[in-house]
C-alpha cells in the first residue's frame, strides 16, 4: 500500500476528553475516529485492518477448537429477553425501541437468548451435542460513562461464544477447552495477561474466570500471589479469614437493595471496623440487581455478617427478619493467600474476555431442551464466552507503547514493514523504493510505501505514530551506499549495504 494513497489522518493534537495512551494515539493516529464523543467510533482503514487481524487470529483458534462462526440478527425482539426474565434486571444499559408496529426491541448488549433460541429450533436430541457457536459481532451498551476510547465504548466489536451439551462434565471440559483457548489467541496477540477468578455478574450462573491484560492503566484490580499461580478480580478475591473474638470491633453499613420490578430492601453489613465492604460480594450476598446508598437512619430488613467474624458477633442484638452469614469483605495486600499461604498484592488489569459456566440458566425458563439417551427430556447445559475484539486494539496499545506512539506486535500490526523515501525528489532514492516495495510485495510482505513529498521529519514522526513494527529508511546514506533497517521496538537501529537489503530483508520476513 501506497501512503500517498492511504487515508491516514494522523494529527498532533491530542483529543480533550483522552487520558490514556492508547485513546490517544489511536486517534492520532488516525486509526479511528470519534462521532460526536459519545462511545461510538468509525474505523478508519488502519483502524479496520487491525481489527480484521485481532477477529482472524480469534477466529483461526476458535474453528482449529472446533468452534462454529454464525451471525446473529443484529436487533433483537425483547419479547426473548422476556422469556429469560433479564428485560427488566439489565436496566438501563439496554437500548430499548419500538418499530413502526409498536413492537418491542433492544440491541444486543450479550446474546445468550438469541442463541438459544436458534438452537432450540434446530437441536432436539443429545446426538446433536456438543455444539459450541459464536459471533464476531457489534454489541450495544448504553455505558453510563463511555471512556477511554475504544477500552469502553457504547457500540464495541465482541466475539460472544456459546456452548451446548448434555451434562455439566462435557460443559466443564468444553470450558477448559476455551480456557486454553483463549490463552492461545492472547499469546499469539503479544499480550501479557492472567486468568483469574471473577465475579459472574448479571449474565448469571457459577464458576468464571477472566482474562486480564496486565496494565497500570487498567480499571479492574485483581488479586494475585506472589507465592502460586492464585489470581482473581477484587470482586472475587478471597484470602484466609482472620479469627476475630468478642472483643472485635465491628461496624455495621446499611445500604438499599435493588430488586425486579422497583422494590427493595434496606440491609446491614456488619463487618470487623479494619475491613473495606466488597460491593460485589455484598450484593451478591442479597441477590440482589444493584446496591445504593441511603440515609442513615432507616432501619434494615436484612442483617448479613461478614461469615469469619462467626461468634465474635452476638446475631440476638439484631431486630430483623432475616440474618445471613457470607463473605462481603475486600480483600486486602498483604493477606494469606487460601492456595499457598504467600502474601496477597494488588495489580491493575483490562478485561478482556470473560468465560462462564453458565448451566441451565437461560435453556430452562426459554425451553432449550434435547432428548437424552433414554428419551427423556432435558435442559441443555451451557457455557458462554466472550472476547472484547475492539477492546483488544487499546489493551494492545496500552501494553505496547512509547512517548512517540504505538508500537503493534507481530500478529496485530496494520503492516509488516514500512519504507521511508526520504526525500522523493531524489531519483536513486525512489529507484530503491519503489524496487524494494515491490520485491517485498511479490514475497508476500505486507509493505507500506511512504512515497510521500512530506519532509522527512514529519515521515518519521508518522512512522513512530503509527507504529509498524518495522522501517526501512532510504535516506541521505545511499550516496555511501547505505540504508537503514529500525524496529519500531525502541528504535534499534542497524546499517545496511543497500545491495544487501533485499536478502536481509528476505531472511527476516
Ligand atoms: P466490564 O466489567 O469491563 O464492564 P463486562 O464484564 O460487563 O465488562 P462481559 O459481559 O463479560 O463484560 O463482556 C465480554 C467482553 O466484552 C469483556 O470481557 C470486555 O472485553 C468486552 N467489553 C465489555 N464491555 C465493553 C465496552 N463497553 N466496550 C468495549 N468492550 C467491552
Ligand atoms: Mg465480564
Amino acid at each position: 500500500m501506497r501512503f500517498s494513497r492511504l487515508l491516514i489522518p494522523t494529527t498532533k493534537e491530542t483529543p480533550n476528553d483522552a487520558t490514556l495512551a492508547s485513546h490517544i494515539y489511536l486517534i492520532r493516529g488516525g486509526f479511528i475516529q470519534s462521532v460526536g464523543g459519545s462511545g461510538l467510533y468509525n474505523f478508519l482503514p488502519l483502524g479496520k485492518k487491525i481489527l480484521d487481524k485481532v477477529h482472524a487470529v480469534v477466529k483461526e483458534e476458535l474453528d482449529k477448537a472446533g468452534c462454529q462462526e454464525v451471525s446473529l440478527a443484529f436487533v433483537t425482539p425483547a419479547a426473548l429477553w422476556e422469556e429469560s426474565g433479564r428485560l427488566e434486571k439489565y436496566g438501563k444499559e439496554l437500548l430499548r425501541f419500538k418499530d413502526r408496529k409498536e413492537n418491542d426491541f433492544i440491541l444486543g448488549p450479550t446474546h445468550e437468548e438469541m442463541m438459544v433460541n436458534l438452537v432450540r429450533q434446530t437441536v432436539k436430541s443429545y446426538k446433536q451435542l456438543p455444539l459450541n457457536l459464536y459471533q464476531i459481532n457489534l454489541k450495544f451498551r448504553d455505558e453510563i460513562r463511555p471512556r477511554f476510547g475504544l477500552m469502553r465504548g457504547r457500540e464495541f466489536l465482541m466475539k460472544d461464544g456459546y456452548s451446548f451439551h448434555d451434562s455439566t462434565e462435557d460443559m466443564q471440559r468444553e470450558f477448559s477447552l476455551m480456557e486454553e483457548t483463549y490463552k492461545k489467541i492472547f499469546t499469539r496477540l503479544g499480550l501479557e495477561f492472567r486468568v483469574v477468578e471473577a465475579d459472574s455478574g448479571a449474565i448469571g450462573g457459577s464458576g468464571s474466570k477472566e482474562f486480564m491484560v496486565l496494565a497500570d492503566s487498567g480499571e479492574d484490580t485483581i488479586v494475585v500471589c506472589d507465592g502460586c499461580e492464585y489470581g482473581a478480580n477484587i470482586e472475587a478475591a478471597v484470602a484466609q479469614p482472620k479469627k476475630y473474638d468478642t472483643q472485635t470491633e465491628v461496624k455495621t453499613i446499611v445500604m438499599k437493595a435493588l430488586y425486579d420490578e422497583g422494590k427493595s430492601v434496606h440491609v446491614a453489613f456488619v463487618l470487623p471496623e479494619e475491613i473495606e465492604l466488597q460491593d460485589v460480594k455484598a450484593c451478591n450476598a442479597v441477590d440482589a440487581n444493584d446496591l445504593v446508598e441511603c440515609d442513615a437512619g432507616e432501619k434494615p430488613a436484612v442483617v448479613v455478617i461478614e461469615e469469619s467474624l462467626g461468634a465474635a458477633v452476638d446475631p440476638g442484638q439484631f431486630d430483623a427478619e432475616e440474618i445471613l452469614y457470607a463473605d462481603i469483605s475486600s480483600v486486602k495486600e498483604g493477606d494469606t493467600c487460601t492456595v499457598c499461604g504467600g502474601a496477597l498484592r494488588y495489580t491493575k488489569g483490562i478485561e478482556a474476555g470473560h468465560i462462564f459456566q453458565l448451566g441451565t440458566r437461560y435453556s430452562e425458563p426459554l425451553g432449550a431442551n434435547f432428548l437424552d439417551e433414554n428419551g427423556k427430556s432435558q435442559p441443555m447445559v451451557m457455557g458462554t464466552y466472550g472476547i472484547g475484539v475492539s477492546r483488544l486494539l487499546a489493551a494492545i496499545i496500552e501494553q505496547n507503547h512509547d512517548e512517540k506512539g504505538c508500537i503493534w506486535t507481530k500478529e496485530s500490526a496494520p503492516f509488516d514493514l514500512q519504507i521511508i523515501i526520504s526525500n522523493i525528489k531524489e531519483d536513486a532514492q525512489v529507484t530503491l523504493g519503489e524496487s524494494l516495495y515491490e520485491a517485498m510485495l511479490a514475497k508476500g510482505v505486507d509493505v507500506l510505501l511512504d512515497d510521500r513529498k512530506d519532509r522527512f521529519g514529519a515521515k518519521m514522526k508518522d512512522y513512530e505514530l503509527i507504529g509498524v513494527p518495522h522501517v526501512v529508511v532510504i535516506g541521505k546514506n545511499l550516496a555511501d551506499g547505505m540504508v537503514e533497517f529500525i524496529s519500531r521496538d525502541g528504535m534499534v537501529k542497524e546499517e545496511v549495504p543497500a545491495d544487501r537489503i533485499i536478502d536481509f530483508l528476505s531472511e527476516r520476513f
